[in-house]
């Protein structure tokens, strides 16, 4: 492959010189995906639309409930509906690995000319013939944008709910270190742009919480343990809770966060026993431990503060494990993600 890593001082021009040379496109994101993922796929459906390219999407997961508000949402195909489609260039958003995009379409869906990486997660992988990686940028939606902007094309309506949605997800609605003067900025010409009213977006996307997920989170916060030190918090959620609270491990999704704000913590976990008994592991950090780098030991990945892994452990074992690895990274760490800033 022709591997041409961008990072630091991207080259837009590289992408677009391939937007203006080829006709059709493919997209796809990372399994379970989230308001970065569908919102910059969906922003980069309608700017390739617009310029007049064929686009499909395809995806892993189906669209969740709390992300049918944006735009052309019902475009998004799965895998089955690749069937022999080839498309001319791969625009793979958000996924650190080829992989993540799902075993079975990572090795379905091939295309003809380029694949294309944009991404923003620290242990991106270059897996594509281009790759904008930007570990800096707030999330792949704020890369789109920016993208966009050097292609001077408008930025239309709709495409600018899907970055709003994009920006607003992964900076945890603007309160996490990768919000910026210029990450605001983005979001004030996006909201002038779109039109929408921020308060529904964030509804649409925080406030549709079925009553199974809060009857988990009580289940799940029950688990809560707190190490003599006071620095790392854990839970657990299982199959049996899941079945109780009328739900899956999809529920699980924020409950880290919420162990994160307690006073004095610097890394928190939720560990989720899956249907296969394999262990899924979200990881958050005060900064202080990088645990992307954590989440790597276990071939994970992720950001600085947010990273993820799956262990073919028992859950107990895997969250013992985790519990020991990241006092091993705060023992030795003199690590502290300021994300830039001179804090
Ligand atoms: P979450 O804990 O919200 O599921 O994920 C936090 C961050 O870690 C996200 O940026 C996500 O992309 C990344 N992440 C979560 N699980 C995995 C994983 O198994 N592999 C990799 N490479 N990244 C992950
Ligand atoms: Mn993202």
């Amino acid at each position: 492959m022709n591997s041409l890593q961008i990072t630091g001082m991207p080259n837009y021009s590289t992408l677009t010189a391939v937007f203006d040379r080829y006709h059709t496109f493919a997209l796809s994101t990372h399994i379970n995906p989230d308001g970065d993922a569908i919102g910059s796929q969906l922003a980069l459906y309608t700017f390739l639309t617009e310029i007049g390219k064929s686009v499909k999407v395809f995806n892993t997961d189906a669209v969740p409930k709390n992300y049918k508000f944006l735009p052309f949402w019902d475009i998004i195909e799965g895998v089955k509906a690749v069937d022999t489609y080839r498309p001319e260039v791969l625009v793979v958003l958000d996924a650190s690995t080829l992989e993540r995009i799902g075993k079975k379409l990572s090795k379905t869906l091939l295309p003809i000319q380029k694949l294309v990486n944009i991404d923003h997660h620290a242990t991106a992988e270059a897996f594509g013939d281009i790759n904008l990686i930007m570990p800096t940028a707030s999330s792949t939606s704020e890369i789109v944008y920016k993208l966009i902007k050097h292609y001077q094309a408008p930025i239309g309506k709709e495409c600018a709910l899907c970055l709003y949605t994009g920006l607003m997800f992964d900076t945890g609605c603007f309160r996490y270190s990768n919000t910026t003067p210029e990450t605001h900025r983005i979001a004030a010409e996006l909201i002038e742009t779109g039109e929408f009213a921020p308060d529904e977006v964030y509804r649409n996307v925080y406030e549709q919480v079925p009553v199974a997920k809060l009857r988990l989170l009580s289940e799940v916060l029950s688990t809560l343990q707190v190490t003599d030190n006071g620095k790392i918090a854990s839970v657990y959620a299982t199959q049996d809770m899941f079945r109780k609270a009328g739900t899956n491990a999809d529920a699980v999704e924020g409950i880290v966060n919420q162990i994160q704000a307690i006073a004095g913590v610097e890394v928190a976990l939720c560990v989720s026993e899956m249907t296969d008994r394999s262990t899924k592991v979200s990881l958050r950090s005060q900064g202080h431990v990088d645990v992307s780098q954590l989440a790597a030991e276990f071939e994970g990945g992720g950001h600085a503060r947010a990273a993820g892994c799956r262990l073919l452990t028992h859950y107990l074992t895997a969250l013992t494990t985790l519990v020991q690895t990241a006092q091993r990274y705060m023992d030795q760490s003199t690590f502290k993600d300021t994300n830039g800033r001179k804090d």
